[in-house]
């Protein structure tokens, strides 16, 4: 067991300090914080996870408290986030309120942490959602995360919530307009808390004043706040708030989203620095500095670390183009009679063709169903000068060959996954261009893995992960975007695959080959034919191109169609190393050497010399 299963057994466990601990990490941002998060990717979306918010006095932690004991009588687990504004050591008085939420402590359904604001490393909003996160894959039933004040972070709080709650104390009718607009904006319920005072009423009437004002501008069948009454200090009226709470929860279909939450993709860099004494600079004392990367979407580290290589100068093909034309199974004349061809039950006449592509069954099978397409009659095809119309061509044939051969399969779930692997360094047995085309139930771990990630993050956001990412880098604010033709955006991944930087092209709205249009397959070999330029005048002479799709049966929108593209090392003599390291294979490390941002750069420098 590694040390991440080892922490996620003892946090699914609900093991009080394992907990305890995890949230240190997390809080401090210390070098297990890696491990917890890893740990719990796979256990988060099950807590219903309330925010309290409010002006101070409200009386928040009392309400909260009386909620703990309703929880527990309904046979729930619940645990609290109190974010203090300030120092809990430094801050003086601990509240009587906090005291007395403490008293639930010891009971072995509730946990309770306080977070202080001060001193976060990367904002207190970030810190929470890591700590809720532990909760939730703790198993806790319910996670309040209670915050004091009205202000601007409390609104960034109480994002992380499915369901807000504001406290307001009474007297405040005089104060209800000029209460903090977003506060007002993000409640789901209303607590007029210390009703047993005789301001109470017309704070209540004000609230509902206001309510009806925004109620006209909103859909009938919307959600609409009420407001309650409670005195938390007695338990009166706390049935009435948590059967509010429950029904909102319900009011919330599983996917749907919550209605003010953005959609949040966090790229998270750890900076690492070596400390040495160069030997390239006399021995003075040089800081070297390297990243380690989170995956926003698995949670999978990768390391971007520089190194230096020779200048890549575009290697002399022509010895080799010719050394393997005479062999060549796919050149004009061979191909008819060197190739197998599928039974006439599958593909009638045995093969398949459109324009210059020819389709037939791969004589070394991946699986049941795994067909090559030679995608020209040119036996070598230059990467700075592919033609669109031959990719294009290509691809489409691919695509009614996986709509043809799909359905044959017996599986509950099909993929059809199309790769090019572009000459020998990329793994191609043959110069001449080639598309390898499986049909399979087995999609392979990272697509599988990618898969189930992305039904998470569904479930959580109510969005696909690859529109929460387009919209991230839609603006170019990331650095990370590179081209976009129509519906086809391509960007350099946050954690790259290969050491030379990928590119990968999202398909908007389409998870499947399948689900293509001639158009958008057209619009992706234009794309396609000018990345590929831009990298070849870069130096890269190769390359492995995937299309990941989702299932063929799937229809949740969990998935865009995903063309990953990763530059393979040319072998020449300038260059004698592999560029699969110890890291990729034994590590299960993914290993860069230009940071994402830098390559982005540099292709769409590339792309602009078009
Ligand atoms: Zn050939």
């Amino acid at each position: 067991m590694n040390l991440a299963e080892h922490w996620a057994e003892r946090i699914a466990a609900r093991d009080r300090r394992a907990v305890a601990r995890a949230i240190s990490a997390v809080e401090n941002q210390t070098a297990e914080a890696v491990l917890v998060r890893a740990a719990i990717a796979e256990r988060l979306g099950r807590a219903q996870i309330v925010g309290v918010t409010g002006p101070p006095g409200a009386g928040k932690s009392t309400l909260v408290n009386a909620l703990i004991g309703e929880l527990l009588g309904r046979g729930k687990s619940v645990a609290v986030v109190a974010v203090d504004p300030s120092s809990p050591i430094s801050g003086g008085a601990v509240l009587g309120d906090r005291i007395r939420m403490a008293a639930h402590q010891t009971h072995e359904r509730v946990f309770i942490r306080s977070l202080a604001a001060r001193g976060h490393l990367g904002g207190l909003s970030r810190t929470t959602r890591q700590v809720v996160d532990v909760l939730d894959a703790a198993g806790y039933d319910t996670v309040i995360v209670e915050t004091v004040g009205a202000g601007q972070s409390e609104v960034e709080i109480s994002g992380l919530a499915r369901t807000r709650v504001v406290v307001c104390p009474p007297g405040m009718g005089d104060d209800v307009q000029a209460m903090k607009a977003g506060v007002l904006e993000i409640a789901d319920l209303f607590v007029v808390n210390k009703a047993d005072k005789p301001e109470a009423g017309r704070t209540e009437r004000e609230l509902l004043d206001m309510l009806a004002l925004r109620s006209r501008r909103g859909a009938e069948d919307a959600w609409q706040p009420p407001v309650l009454r409670t005195v938390a200090t007695t338990g009166e009226g706390v049935v009435a708030v948590l059967d509010a709470i429950e029904r909102h929860a319900a009011s919330l279909q599983p996917s749907s989203p919550a209605i003010h939450e953005p959609a949040r993709i966090e790229f998270r860099v750890t900076k690492k620095l070596a400390r040495i004494h160069d030997p390239r600079k006399d021995f003075a004392l040089a800081e070297i500095e390297s990243e380690v990367r989170e995956d926003p979407l698995t949670g999978d580290t990768a390391r971007i670390c520089h190194f230096s290589f020779p200048p890549r100068k575009l290697p002399d093909l022509g010895d080799m183009v010719e050394a393997t034309r005479a062999a060549c199974p796919f050149c004009p004349g061979k191909i008819s009679q060197v190739t197998p061809r599928y039974p006439d039950a599958l593909l009638s006449g045995g093969r398949a063709q459109r324009g210059e592509a020819t389709l037939f069954p791969n004589l070394f099978p991946y699986d049941d169903l795994s067909a090559i397409i030679v995608m020209s009659s040119a036996h070598f095809v230059p990467m700075d000068a592919l033609p669109a119309p031959m990719i294009a061509d290509a691809l489409k044939l691919a695509r009614d060959f996986i709509a043809r051969a799909a359905p044959t399969l017996a599986g509950p779930q099909t993929w059809g996954i199309v790769t090019w692997n572009y000459m020998p360094p990329a793994g191609a047995s043959q110069v001449h261009p080639h598309l390898q085309v499986i049909v399979t139930d087995a999609p392979g771990n990272s697509l599988r893995r990618e898969l189930a990630a992305e039904t998470r993050f569904l479930a959580r956001h109510g969005l696909a992960y690859a529109k929460a990412l387009d919209a991230c880098e839609r603006d170019g604010e990331s650095g990370r975007r590179v081209l976009r033709e129509e519906g086809i955006a391509w960007s350099v991944p946050f954690c790259p695959v290969g050491m030379l930087g990928d590119a990968e092209a999202r398909f908007a709205g389409r998870a499947t080959l399948g689900a293509c249009g001639d158009g958008e397959i057209e619009a992706f070999a234009r794309s396609l034919a000018r990345i590929c330029a831009a990298y070849a005048r870069l130096g890269m002479w190769s390359f492995n191109l995937t299309l990941l799709p989702d299932a063929e049966q799937e229809s949740s929108g969990r998935h865009w169609l995903t063309a990953r593209l990763l530059p393979r090392f040319y072998l020449n003599p300038q260059l004698h190393n592999s560029d699969v390291a110890y890291l990729q294979l034994l590590l299960g490390e993914k290993f860069g050497m230009i940071h994402p941002e830098a390559h982005a750069a540099a292709l769409r420098e590339q792309l602009g010399a078009t």
